[in-house]
C-alpha cells in the first residue's frame, strides 16, 4: 500500500513538472497586448481594495514588470509617444505617431504580424483614430493630424477592429467626395456600428466595428455595457478563425482600456474604478482564451501613468487599528512614474524586470519571431 502511494505521489509530481515546463518550451502563436491607458499601480491597487482584496484579473499575473515610460523628448510621456514604443520598440518625441522625431516610419507590430500572415485586431473604448491605437497603424507627426490618420487606416489590412470614430472617417472620406460605407466595403470589411448587436456579428472576415462618432461612453455611464469585454471575445473568435483559414499561424490582437486616462485626468475615482474594473473584465477574458489555447500570451501593460493617484491613510497613527483611506491625485496630468506589466500563459517567464517600454515592445515582437530583423 505504502509503495502505491509513494507511486501515485511521484506519479502526480511528473505531471506537475511536466505541466510547470511546458508554457516554457512551447512556442508563442498568438499574442493578446492588452493596454491600459494611464493605468498605474494606484489604479490596480484601488481595485484591490475596493474589491475587498477579492482576486483579480490583475492577480492572475504569472509574471511582472515595469517599465520608464519617459518619451525622446520628455521626461513625461503622452499616449502616441509610449504607444509607439509599445506598438513599435522605438521610443519618439511626444505628439508622434509611428515614426521617429527625424520623420522615419517605423513598423508596429500588427503591421509586421499581418505582412508574416498573422491574424491582427484592434479593440478599444475611445476613437480608433485617437493615439494608442494609431500607434499600431499610422505614422504622423502629429497624433492630432485625423484625416492622415484615417489615411494611414485604409492602407493597412487588419482583420478586426472595434471601437468609436465613425466622425472622423466620414470627414476623411466625405473631404474627397466618397461614401464610406462604399470605401469601408472596398477595403474588404463588414462594418457595424449597432452596439446592442455586437455579440451577433458573425466570427468571419473582415470585420470593423465602428459604434460612435468619437468614443464609446464611459464605463460609469452604464450606457455600454460589458462592452471592452464583449469586443475582445468577438475579436479573439474572428482572428481564431480567421488565423486557421491563414495557415494557422496565429494571431496579434492590441486591447485598449483607453478611457481609464480621462477619468483619471478629471480626477474622478469612481470613473476610474469603473473603467479599470472594464478593462479587468477584457483581461480576464484574454487569460481565458490563453488558458483554452495553449501557444497565447497575453501581455497586460500601461502606456503611462495619470494623475499621479495614490492611496494615503486618512491619519498617520499606525498604532490605531484602521483609519480609513482617501484618494488622492498629485496632478490632472500625466506623470514620470513607471507603469506595471503583468504576464500571462505561454512565455509568461520570458518578459520580467525592470526595462524602457520601448525594451517591452521588441520583446514582444521577438517572441513571436518579428523582430528587427524580419
Ligand atoms: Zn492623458
Amino acid at each position: 500500500m505504502k509503495k502505491l502511494f509513494l507511486l501515485f505521489f511521484v506519479a502526480i509530481f511528473a505531471c506537475n513538472s511536466i505541466e510547470a515546463k511546458s508554457p516554457k518550451t512551447q512556442k508563442v502563436n498568438n499574442i493578446i497586448y492588452m493596454i491600459g491607458d494611464g493605468m498605474g499601480l494606484g489604479h490596480v491597487s484601488m481595485m484591490q481594495l475596493e474589491g475587498k482584496y477579492q482576486p483579480t484579473a490583475f492577480d492572475r499575473a504569472q509574471n511582472i514588470a515595469l517599465i520608464k515610460t519617459y518619451s525622446l523628448n520628455n521626461r513625461v510621456t503622452d499616449s502616441a509617444a509610449a504607444g509607439t514604443a509599445l506598438a513599435t520598440g522605438y521610443k519618439t518625441n511626444n505628439s508622434t505617431v509611428g515614426q521617429l522625431p527625424d520623420g522615419t516610419p517605423v513598423e508596429s507590430i500588427t503591421t509586421k504580424a499581418k505582412r508574416n500572415n498573422f491574424a491582427t485586431g484592434i479593440v478599444v473604448s475611445c476613437y480608433v483614430q485617437h493615439a494608442t491605437p494609431a500607434t499600431f497603424f499610422a505614422h504622423r507627426k502629429s497624433r492630432g493630424d485625423n484625416d492622415g490618420i484615417c489615411e494611414d487606416f485604409t492602407k493597412e489590412d487588419i482583420d478586426v477592429v472595434f471601437g468609436g470614430g465613425m466622425r472622423y472617417f466620414k470627414q476623411y472620406f466625405e473631404k474627397q467626395n466618397k461614401d464610406y460605407n462604399k470605401e469601408f466595403k472596398a477595403l474588404g470589411y463588414s462594418l457595424h456600428t449597432d452596439l446592442s448587436k455586437l455579440n451577433d456579428i458573425p466570427a468571419e472576415g473582415k470585420v470593423l466595428g465602428l459604434f460612435a462618432d468619437g468614443d464609446l461612453p464611459s464605463a460609469k455611464s452604464g450606457k455600454r455595457g460589458e462592452y471592452l469585454a464583449d469586443a475582445t471575445q468577438k475579436a479573439l473568435d474572428i482572428l481564431t478563425n480567421n488565423a486557421k483559414k491563414n495557415k494557422n499561424k496565429g494571431f496579434v490582437l492590441m486591447v485598449e482600456g483607453s478611457k481609464i486616462d480621462g477619468e483619471s485626468h478629471s480626477r474622478s475615482p469612481e470613473g476610474i474604478l469603473a473603467e479599470t474594473r472594464d478593462f479587468a473584465n477584457a483581461i480576464n477574458v484574454a487569460m481565458d482564451y490563453a488558458d483554452a489555447h495553449p501557444g497565447t500570451l497575453v501581455v497586460v501593460a500601461a502606456d503611462h501613468e495619470t494623475g499621479g493617484l495614490s492611496i494615503p491613510s486618512n491619519k498617520t497613527d499606525f498604532t490605531l487599528a484602521e483609519s480609513g483611506i482617501g484618494y488622492a491625485f498629485g496632478t490632472s496630468s500625466h506623470t514620470a512614474t513607471m507603469v506595471p506589466v503583468y504576464l500571462y500563459g505561454t512565455g509568461a517567464n520570458l518578459i520580467e524586470g525592470v526595462m524602457e517600454n520601448s525594451e517591452l515592445g521588441q520583446k514582444v515582437q521577438e517572441i513571436i519571431g518579428l523582430g528587427d530583423k524580419k
